[in-house]
């Protein structure tokens, strides 16, 4: 078939090809597992599509249009251009933590985010209430948001990007961070088992680490930034992490909620009553927190298990299992996984 034919059904049919193009997208975020990639991850199942008979560009230097023999197209990420992008070049460190000298003055007034797209989508790095949150406590600031969990639970990369950093940090324990393709990095602290090096890309989802306390951290708890050329922004406005939704598929970050020396300072007090806990809250909080992770078991797969039979060794049912896990009873058992079952 002729190229125009192709491009008059992508102009045509964007509406029924763009959902077929999420669902393709998100099959893929599972199975690809990039480690080691020394290069981009290219955005295609070999063997999985009919296959490609043009490539398209698209206003956006990094994303292609492949049209396909059966009449589908999707987007993909260029490859070619990942590698050459000055996003994943300038201000680009292994060895600091945060490499950026951008003053204030010089951030744009609002810098759009674009956080989703067909090509590239999100996964919660750990998906539970948030313990402590970003902004002033004991009267330092904290950078982050500290989610807690029993150590040894995978930590996923929240987007696909470039491992810029990966090594112990004073305060951070063992860090990771991902710089991605539209500026934004996401810090991943006290990890107790680095699965990444400097230099690998992933995709959202990727498994990068192993929770721990390393650092100064009192208990295992995951502690995560989301910043933005440095500056260090709530990660709350993009994530819910209770429910492990994304708030919107693009954020518009506005120049005056980041503060020149990286401290947020709320608007009003009563912004600040409803971003922090009291003392006497947080106190509450925590062991509410303890408890709840005192309570929590969890069983590693071995050959031969099935939902079933782990529902009835923990008097537990196959419908929590999956509610606690978020999966489905069809869901493959991969042996050496480890699954919540209380
Ligand atoms: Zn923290």
């Amino acid at each position: 078939m002729k190229r125009s034919l192709f491009l008059f059904l992508a102009i045509l049919l964007p509406l029924a090809a763009g959902a077929q193009d999420t669902t393709m997208t998100m099959k893929r975020a599972r199975l690809l597992v990039p480690r080691p990639a020394l290069e981009p991850v290219k955005s295609l199942i070999p063997g999985q599509q009919a296959p490609a008979v043009d490539t398209l560009e698209t206003s956006d230097p990094r994303v292609m249009m492949v049209l396909r023999s059966d009449n589908t197209w999707q987007y993909v990420k260029n490859a070619d251009s990942l590698l050459t992008d000055a996003v994943f070049r300038e201000s680009w460190s292994s060895s600091v933590v945060n490499p950026y000298q951008v003053k204030y003055d010089d951030l744009p007034l609002r810098i759009t985010l674009w956080l989703v797209d067909s090509a590239s989508q999100y996964t919660c790095p750990y998906q539970t209430k948030v313990f402590s949150k970003f902004g002033i406590r004991r009267g330092r600031q904290h950078q982050g948001v500290d989610l807690p969990y029993p150590k040894g639970t995978p930590v996923r990369a929240a987007f696909d990007g470039r491992v810029r950093y990966a090594a112990r940090a004073s305060g951070y324990g063992n860090l990771v961070v991902i710089r991605h393709a539209n500026g934004l990095e996401t810090f991943y602290g006290h990890l107790s088992q680095m699965d990444v090096q400097v230099g690998d890309w992933v995709h959202n989802g990727d498994v990068i680490g192993l929770g721990g306390s390393t650092g100064r951290a009192t208990g295992p708890h995951l502690h995560f930034e989301t910043r933005y050329k440095g500056y260090a922004f709530d990660p709350q406005w993009i994530i819910d992490f209770e429910s492990g939704d994304l708030r919107q598929g693009a954020y518009v970050l506005h120049r005056r909620l980041l503060n020149p020396s990286a401290t947020y300072v709320p608007a009003s007090e009563d912004e600040e009553e409803e971003i922090y806990l009291t003392e006497e809250q947080e106190r509450a909080e925590e062991e509410r927190i303890a408890r709840e992770r005192a309570a929590m078991r969890y069983h590693t797969i071995r050959s031969g298990d099935t939902l079933s039979g782990i529902a009835l060794k923990y008097g537990t049912t196959v419908n929590n299992i999956c509610k606690l896990n978020n999966i489905t009873p069809k869901t493959t058992l991969r042996i050496g996984r480890s699954i919540r079952v209380k």
